[in-house]
């Protein structure tokens, strides 16, 4: 859908298939049904800050390298932003930008008080050794050093980077403030913080989501299908959840294979199988089916957890679900959106399904602000009422606006933000 308001500037094109243009139009869509004032429309869409900083380290063979890092800083009207950590080679500004502005409107939808950043260093992780990528890391860190913060700013791991990553940012920041600052970055190790149900909390919340979507169709769980697409930490921990609840699970997809028992899949020796084998192939006690096939089985629930781009205006149409909830991030692209509505397909957005792991983010930096820890029944009754809300509060906005609840959650997240800054103003 093409916004019509003269001062809405087109989405930045990042690449010819990149799935964030998808969602820059998709927040066009919605500032203009939201009527959304002209300065406070460029206010939202420009980020607060962007920075691009050289880091050099010594090589292990003593040469000096240097990298380029990034950390843009979309918005931090409700909070201190929140936001992954990158390590790839084809990373851009560009990208950082519009990832930034992604996590402004997830946090703000889940009710959590942050605003959105990303951020990353041009290199490849495969290239460098361990203690190199500490260096780099570490130097990163020093660079940002008036970035970062838990009352300003708090990265969390992304793609190519893990738990170590953020112990290194942590001990590296903590050196500089001459005391311990657990709470500077989230997805830390247990023993330095972590929260207990962090790693299961992006699928924890895809099964939450899921089952009050089948309650709102009246479907019962227990004589629910559903499809899983991307067998690693969002799409293996949804599934098994799913099924905890009685939902079963037919068809199950890795980057290498995809599998299907319309009798039903046991998640739990599929995840045993994985562990050992580290692909779904040759699983026994089920068919071997390709991925295309698997998107478009009859099914009440197919939950996209692999990556972008998957649902797209050529495959839409064959779909047979009732509902998707989006556990990837941008795996439909804007041209299937229209086929999927017309087919009355009830669309989970990824800016909804996939907020548990952001949402147990900020339980991670409450509890270390506290210096208290929750148990992981804590962390998952919270979770669980949070997720619902969420759904509750989308399914609202989208029902009074007659829209998707893919644009029901933009308007209810740009909502919230313009409000917020409205109320507190402009300084100067
Ligand atoms: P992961 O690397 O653990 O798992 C990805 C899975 O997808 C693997 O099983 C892989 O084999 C499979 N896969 C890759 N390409 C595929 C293809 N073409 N067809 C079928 N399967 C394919 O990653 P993850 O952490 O589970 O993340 C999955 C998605 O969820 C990503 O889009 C990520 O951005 C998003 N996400 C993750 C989190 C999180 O907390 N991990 C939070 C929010 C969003």
């Amino acid at each position: 859908m093409s916004p019509q308001a003269s001062y809405i500037e087109p989405a930045p094109i990042i690449d010819k298939e990149n799935p964030f243009e998808s969602m820059m139009e998709r927040f066009d869509t919605a500032a203009k049904i939201l009527g959304l004032d002209e300065g406070i429309y460029k206010y939202l869409k420009s980020p607060v800050k962007q920075v691009i900083t050289s880091v050099p380290i010594f090589t292990d063979n003593g040469s000096i390298e240097v990298f380029e890092g990034y950390r843009v800083i979309h918005n931090d009207i409700l909070g201190p932003s929140k936001g992954g950590i990158r390590y790839a080679p084809d990373i851009t500004i560009d990208e950082m930008k519009a990832l930034a502005a992604w996590m402004t409107w997830k946090c703000a939808i889940v009710n959590i008080p942050f605003g959105g950043a990303k951020g990353g260093i041009k290199c490849d992780p495969t290239k460098l050794s361990n203690t190199e990528l500490e260096k780099l890391t570490r130097r990163f860190t020093a660079n940002m050093l008036d970035v970062f913060g838990p009352e300003r700013d708090i990265p969390a791991p992304d793609m190519n980077t893990n738990e170590q990553t953020m112990a290194w940012i942590m001990d590296t920041y903590s050196m500089h403030s001459k005391r311990n600052v657990t709470a500077v970055v989230t997805g830390k190790p247990m023993i330095l913080g972590g929260s207990q149900g962090r790693r299961e909390a992006t699928g924890r919340g895809v099964m939450i989501v899921s089952i009050a979507a089948m309650q709102k169709l009246r479907i019962k769980p227990t004589e629910a299908t559903a499809i899983v697409q991307g067998f690693g930490n969002v799409g293996s921990i949804a599934a098994q959840l799913l099924q905890e609840h009685g939902v079963k699970i037919i068809a199950l997809s890795d980057v290498n294979s995809a599998i299907y028992n319309n009798e039903g899949l046991n998640v739990n020796e599929v995840i045993d199988y994985v562990g050992k084998k580290k692909t779904l192939t040759n699983f026994p006690k089920a068919e071997k089916i390709t991925n295309a096939e698997l998107l478009e089985l009859e099914c009440d629930l197919l939950v996209p957890a692999a990556k972008e781009d998957q649902i797209t205006s050529k495959n839409a149409k064959k779909l047979k679900c009732k509902i998707i909830a989006e556990g990837a991030n941008g795996p439909t692209t804007a041209k299937a959106d229209p086929v999927l509505q017309e087919k009355g397909i009830l669309v989970i957005p990824d800016i909804l399904a996939n907020a548990g792991g952001v949402t147990v983010s900020y339980f991670e930096w409450v509890q270390d602000r506290m210096g208290f820890f929750w148990t992981l029944n804590r962390v998952n009754t919270r979770l669980d009422r949070m997720m619902n809300e969420a759904f509750v509060n989308v399914y609202k906005v989208a029902a009074q606006y007659n829209v998707s609840l893919r644009i029901g959650a933009y308007i209810l997240a740009i909502d919230k933000v313009a409000k917020t800054l409205k109320i507190r103003g402009i300084y100067a």
